[in-house]
């Protein structure tokens, strides 16, 4: 079996959801389709989740690469990862902010021996491995200044991700984030972490999104795969890691998927923008509604 699934960040039923929603579905088919389309020609998983994020992280209505939430100074900070599940490599850029795409960083981190990389320095190895480098401005739109002027939830959500189960049996999981709108400085969330906001090995893929310092704390995606690994299914997995992650007080959401081609995408907030590809299946997305 081949299977993607995607997801745009766990967060409330937004204006910007309602009122964006064609924009937001046209933006979910067509990172779910480029990431088919590799798959379909026989490229590997690491390929396709790579590519589907940048999809997502090119479409400024998602939190992550131009359009991502800024920091309380007005400045962004994106992080990505990404980590493949067969040998358990990993790559990962915390607070960069100059390349186009932060997952193509991560991805030349992976195929380095280091597994994380931060600031200028992630952006300057991320240049000199061919990852294309724009001005710190191209990240900022009016839309999140205006968000970050007023406070408002409107983007604070809509970090990206994606899992996938290529033909091979490889599994992976990349993950996009501009973190929390009016974050400090420096933060750091969940979504680079490895363990936390993504994981890969033999037996499953995750992308989470959501209150990232719980997250964290729950180390989330390396125990969701470990629960798959003991026995547990996937969607009692990822059912359990919420719950966990809701017991510290924090909401978000995940998508996994296991060696089988099973997925599970849960969500404890309102909505949670997805889509699911499986090989011989028609592409489902969903923008703001139920499952
Ligand atoms: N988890 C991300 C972070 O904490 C934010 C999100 O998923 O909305 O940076």
């Amino acid at each position: 079996v081949t299977v993607i699934g995607i997801h745009a960040g766990a967060g409330p039923r937004s204006p910007k959801l309602r009122d964006h929603y064609d924009e937001c579905h046209d933006a979910l088919v067509r990172a779910l389709a480029a990431g088919r389309e590799l798959l379909e020609r026989g490229a590997d998983a690491v390929d396709a989740v790579t590519l589907a994020v940048t999809v997502m992280e090119d479409f400024e209505l998602f939190n992550a690469g131009r359009g991502a939430a800024l920091c309380t100074d007005g400045c962004v900070q994106l992080s990505a990862s990404l980590m493949r599940g067969a040998d358990r490599a990993a790559g990962a850029v915390a607070g960069v902010s100059r390349t186009k795409n932060p997952i193509l960083a991560a991805a030349a981190v992976l195929a380095s021996p280091q597994v994380l990389l931060i600031g200028d320095h992630a952006d300057a190895f991320a240049d000199r491995h061919g990852a294309e480098q724009v001005s710190p401005d191209y990240f900022v739109t009016e839309r999140q200044l205006r968000n970050l002027r007023a406070a408002t939830t409107d983007v604070s959500t809509g970090t990206v991700g994606a899992v996938a189960l290529d033909a091979y049996g490889v599994l992976a999981a990349a993950t996009s984030t501009g973190g929390i709108i009016g974050q400090p400085p420096g933060r750091v969330g969940d979504s680079p972490v490895i363990g936390a906001g993504t994981w890969a090995d033999r037996h499953a893929a995750v992308s989470c999104t959501g209150d990232g310092e719980l997250f964290i704390r729950s180390a989330v995606a390396r125990t969701i795969a470990f629960r798959a690994e003991q026995g547990t299914t996937l969607a009692d997995a990822t059912r359990l890691s919420l719950e966990d992650v809701e017991s510290l007080g924090g909401t978000g959401g995940v998508i996994a998927c296991d060696a089988h081609g099973a997925l599970s995408l849960p969500y404890t907030t309102e909505a949670m923008p997805r889509g699911v590809w499986r090989a011989g299946a028609e592409p489902q997305v969903w923008v703001t509604e139920a499952m």
